[in-house]
């Protein structure tokens, strides 16, 4: 068994947060302790650091703790006790598998200890260099850093594993994401949730012409999303009836625009209702017809809300880079047809306008389908 007992966690920008920062401390615990539910493993916060302990499986412990929006890095710990002799024991345990070069770097929070930080740098490193003879030391640019923190405990460690970084979710208000199967918006939910916003979400669903796979897979998606954003409570809109009125009776160029702009008044409307602040998309700038910069300003027309769009200057190359990091690429990629795809135009407007688009409108019960569609929503609740 590992001699690293303790988990060190790090909290990056949270340090930023003058007066607030115990509330975004507080937050950010509460996510851990979620985050380690059922592992056994307990957090410690004390004087604004976080220490896990109780950890049966390291490797599980870092893999969920890194995910928590809000963390900056971890360090897998020793925690022995404040003794010279049990300090120069652990150092030679740590550093006796490895290879290379390396440097101590002390720290002593704890002045009534005997030794500053020069002198256990010192002694430290003899101490290494003499018991692990394939060690030697570079203080310039070390393979590995041994860091020795002098605290009410005494902490080694030489690993720093980075992690997802951004705010606690819960510290940033609410937000309603358009959360369709494609790889776009998972992302889109992602960075937002990771600056602290809590999230929703709306599907829109055109069963039977979309299957209930298509909306399996959403569900999936939520789920993936929800390991790192926390619950989600995801709304699945009936569109079928819309979308017919609209193929039957606007015309055949403005379908996807109109279809847009039904999603989003949806959307804004659900929204509401459930207080959210803003509505969250995937769209980016000329990705598809319906992205124009003149299709962006139709949709975004029937919005009393922000619309934040966190990828709207992204390529799909990079969206699909940051996809694959957070695991929901795979399941985004699976073949199964989505609203969008069905009823669509073969020439799509790229350059529509909002009064043309109004009169289309006339031409359909337009509030009463919105109604209907609002009257026929499921709510699954999605735990990580
Ligand atoms: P994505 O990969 O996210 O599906 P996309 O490139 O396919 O995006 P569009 O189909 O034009 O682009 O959709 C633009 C945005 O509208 C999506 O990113 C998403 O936020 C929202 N959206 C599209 N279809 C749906 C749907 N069926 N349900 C909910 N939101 C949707
Ligand atoms: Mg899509």
């Amino acid at each position: 068994m590992s001699i690293k007992n303790v988990l060190l966690v790090r909290i990056g920008e949270i340090w930023l947060k003058g007066e607030n920062r115990n509330f975004f401390v507080k937050a950010l615990a509460r996510r851990i302790k979620k985050a380690i539910e059922n592992t056994g493993a307990t957090l410690e916060v004390n004087q604004g650091r976080m220490f896990v302990r109780n950890i049966q499986d390291m490797d599980e412990i870092i893999a969920k703790v890194t995910k928590v929006f809000g963390v900056h890095s971890v360090s897998p710990v020793v925690q022995c006790e404040k003794d010279v002799q049990a300090i120069y024991d652990t150092a030679i345990e740590m550093m006796t598998p490895m290879t290379g070069t390396f440097k101590v770097i002390a720290r002593r929070a704890d002045k009534r200890f005997p030794m500053n930080s020069t002198m256990l740098n010192e002694e430290i490193g003899h101490e290494v260099l003499v018991h692990c003879p394939q060690m030697k030391v570079d203080v310039h640019s070390p393979d590995h850093e041994l860091n020795v923190e002098v605290r009410e405990n005494v902490y080694l460690y030489v690993e720093k594993i980075p992690a997802v970084g951004g705010m606690p979710v819960g510290t940033n208000g609410k937000a309603m994401l358009l959360l369709s199967g494609g790889i776009d918006s998972p992302v889109a939910g992602y960075m937002i949730a990771k600056r602290g916003v809590q999230l929703n979400a709306i599907h829109y669903h055109s069963f039977p012409f979309t299957s209930e796979q298509a909306k399996q897979k959403v569900v999936d998606l939520a789920r993936m999303l929800a390991e790192y954003a926390g619950p989600i409570r995801l709304y699945v809109v009936p569109f079928t009836e819309l979308q017919q009125e609209l193929y039957e009776k606007c015309p055949d160029s403005q379908l996807t625009i109109l279809m847009r702009r039904y999603m989003m008044r949806i959307a804004n409307e659900v929204a509401k209702k459930a207080n959210c602040s803003a509505l969250i998309t995937g769209e980016s700038i000329g990705q598809v017809a319906s992205q124009t910069m003149d299709g962006l300003v139709c949709s975004n027309a029937v919005c009393d809300m922000p619309v934040f769009r966190p990828l709207i200057g992204f390529d799909k190359s990079d969206i699909m880079d940051v996809a694959v990091k957070i695991g929901t690429y795979e399941t985004s990629i699976l073949p199964y047809e989505d609203c969008c795809t069905i009823f669509t135009p073969k020439h799509p407007q790229t350059k529509p306008k909002v009064e043309t688009l109004l009169e289309s409108e006339k031409l359909i019960d337009g509030d009463g389908l919105v109604q209907r569609a609002i009257e026929g929503i499921e709510i699954i609740n999605i735990m990580p």
